[in-house]
């Protein structure tokens, strides 16, 4: 993509050394083994990830430091130490081989944001199994189909959750053991027949654990994928993934110890995971857990009150503060921040610019996916940002824009983006579909599904999905391109771009609009959207038709569902549409 914004150059110096001084120079020079160094590693060579992320760092002199300030929905506070952690997760893999749960078994959650989510997910890590957390908003359905697909044997849930999906859990015949959280006794009703009461497990397991046995090959975190392009599949990872997810927390997200980190993803999808859990306990900074949902004073708040220092958050979310304006955020103390980077879609430039607007401080854009495990692709402190690039390949990792014979293409080329296997915290299976896992590897590539160039300096630049890329009279267009020209009117929010059928173009570049406050979905307002993008972008590229609608429909994790705008469009069957967020 064209760069409509000036570059912002970082300075020469800073408060905090960036843990990259030199990009350029470390990629060249760089070798997996010395981040390998700073992990601990179980004796006789094992790795757990839940050791590096908690236990080490007890037994290092930290145990004392906050790992967790959680703060509910209802105003609620708590704080857990790496020692509180340590034995909350030693409890909870007690729990589980009091149960007879084995390694390799899949134990899945279905909660909010409570600190028990945490204890489940590592102390499940300790006991050697399989950890696969899904969404608290999902219905019945979606829960079912994945709880059946992974063939999960415990389910960690809470109360009202239990019983919204009550009606499935008979249909699932290898789920052995439910075991439900009842926060405080947050809930009056008496635990269904069978199930198991957390609290008082926990109570009754030891906080002293047997040494670990999981090996860097063996199973670890699985998650379903977002559902943006067709249905979810497993991704199942391994303990080995912690290597890059540790390197890229200190890389790209620069967390030094001091930090108060605060990342805004849910669990339930891989950011809320490995870099809502993994990357910043194995860096052993203090994270900041908000239970609540979005409110851009809210969020605010979290960061004045707790004085975050390094956020990592959504464009979605970007593009919502930016709809609450810049007045708001100067409000706020935030002069905490010093470092903020977004991911899970592709961050439109003027969502980077507007950083320095609202903050002073740019936003970094990075790219990574389930199948990845950790960021691949990232705009780093100390480099300068080209804003709507999503920035350059982290050291020891090797990306490529390649045809689809697996040739390489040169600078400014559009192309599919791939990455040379195998990168340390590479998916390791589809649950399930080893052929559609095999289908991802060829000619010595991985390929993610997602098409970008990259121009003479090495910057990355994201075009769109494989799937979404519209081929309108011979131009192939990213629909990217054509939002970010959008949503730098002031009238819009948000801007989804499809292709259309059409007899002679192939496709026509059809734009789903929507307004941000105080504006009204009149013709004018669209001719005018339509000569904007004219001049914005070349008429080849420029929407052929501008539809204003109250929201664009997103997944869950908020991101733009193109395949259902078009399927709306077109009259089409919507597919699956478990991940779909309701209004
Ligand atoms: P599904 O695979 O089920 O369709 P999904 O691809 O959205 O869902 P995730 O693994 O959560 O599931 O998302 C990864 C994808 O999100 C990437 O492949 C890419 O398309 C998009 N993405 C993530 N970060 C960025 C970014 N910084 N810039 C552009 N796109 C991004
Ligand atoms: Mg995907």
């Amino acid at each position: 993509m064209a760069m409509h914004h000036p570059i912002i150059h970082k300075p020469g110096s800073f408060p905090v050394p960036p843990n990259i001084a030199d990009h350029e120079a470390m990629r060249r020079s760089f070798g997996w083994e010395e981040i390998e160094r700073e992990l601990d590693w179980l004796p006789g060579g094992g790795l757990n990830i839940a050791h590096e992320a908690i236990d080490r760092h007890c037994a290092q002199g930290r145990a004392d430091k906050p790992a967790m300030l959680w703060e509910g929905k209802d105003g609620e506070r708590e704080r857990y130490t790496y020692d509180d952690m340590r034995r909350q997760t030693n409890r909870f893999a007690n729990v589980l081989a009091g149960l007879g749960v084995a390694k390799g078994e899949r134990v899945f959650t279905f909660m909010e944001r409570v600190p028990e989510i945490y204890f489940t997910f590592f102390g499940a890590l300790k006991a050697g199994c399989v950890i696969g957390p899904l969404f608290s908003a999902f219905g019945p359905d979606p829960v079912r189909d994945r709880l059946e697909n992974s063939g999960a044997t415990v389910l960690v849930t809470q109360p009202a959750l239990r019983k919204k999906i009550a009606a499935i859990l008979p249909q699932l015949p290898a789920l052995k053991h439910v075991i439900v959280v009842n926060r405080d006794g947050r809930s009056k009703e008496p635990l269904a027949e069978g199930d198991l009461d957390f609290g008082e497990l926990m109570a009754a397991a030891s906080d002293e654990l047997a040494p670990l046995s999981t090996t860097r090959d063996d199973y670890s975190v699985m998650h379903y994928t977002s559902g943006t392009t067709g249905k979810p599949k497993g991704a199942v990872h391994r303990h080995n993934s912690v290597i890059q997810q540790y390197a890229t927390g200190k890389w790209c997200l620069d967390l030094h110890p001091d930090d108060i980190y605060w990342c805004t993803a849910d669990p339930g999808w891989v950011t809320g995971t490995s870099y809502g859990m993994i990357a910043p306990w194995t860096n052993g900074v203090t994270q900041v857990v908000y239970e609540g949902g979005f409110s851009a004073r809210k969020w605010y708040e979290i960061v004045a009150r707790y004085n975050v220092t390094v956020w990592y958050t959504a464009p979605t979310a970007v593009r919502m503060l930016m709809k609450s304006g810049a007045d708001l955020p100067r409000s706020f103390d935030l002069s905490s921040l010093r470092f903020v980077a977004s991911v899970g879609e592709p961050l439109n430039p003027e969502g980077v610019v507007w950083g320095q607007e609202a903050f002073g401080l740019p936003i970094h854009d990075n790219w990574w996916q389930t199948e990845t495990g950790a960021i691949l692709v990232a705009n780093y402190a100390s480099m300068d940002i080209r804003p709507g690039s999503m920035g350059k390949p982290i050291p020891g990792v090797e990306v490529g824009i390649i045809d689809a014979e697996g040739n390489e293409l040169p600078a400014g080329e559009n192309g599919i983006l791939a990455v040379r296997p195998p990168w340390p915290g590479m998916f390791q299976a589809y649950w399930n579909d080893q052929e559609r896992y095999d289908s991802r590897f060829q000619n010595g590539w991985y390929l993610t599904g997602d098409e970008a160039s990259r121009d003479e300096d090495g910057y990355f630049w994201f075009v769109g999905r494989s799937d979404d890329v519209i081929n309108t009279a011979g131009h192939l267009v990213g629909p990217f391109e054509v939002e970010s020209a959008l949503i730098e009117h002031p009238a819009v929010a948000e801007a989804g771009v499809i292709g259309k059928p059409d007899p002679i173009a192939m496709e026509v570049v059809k734009a789903f609009v929507s307004l941000k406050e105080g504006y009204e979905a009149t013709d004018e307002l669209r001719r005018e959207l339509m000569r904007f993008a004219r001049e914005k972008l070349s008429p080849a590229i420029a929407p052929r038709e501008i539809e204003i609608i109250d929201s664009l429909p997103k997944t869950r994790s908020g991101k733009i569902m193109r395949r259902l705008l078009k399927a709306r469009e077109l009259g089409l069957p919507e597919g699956d549409t478990s991940t779909l967020e309701e209004d």
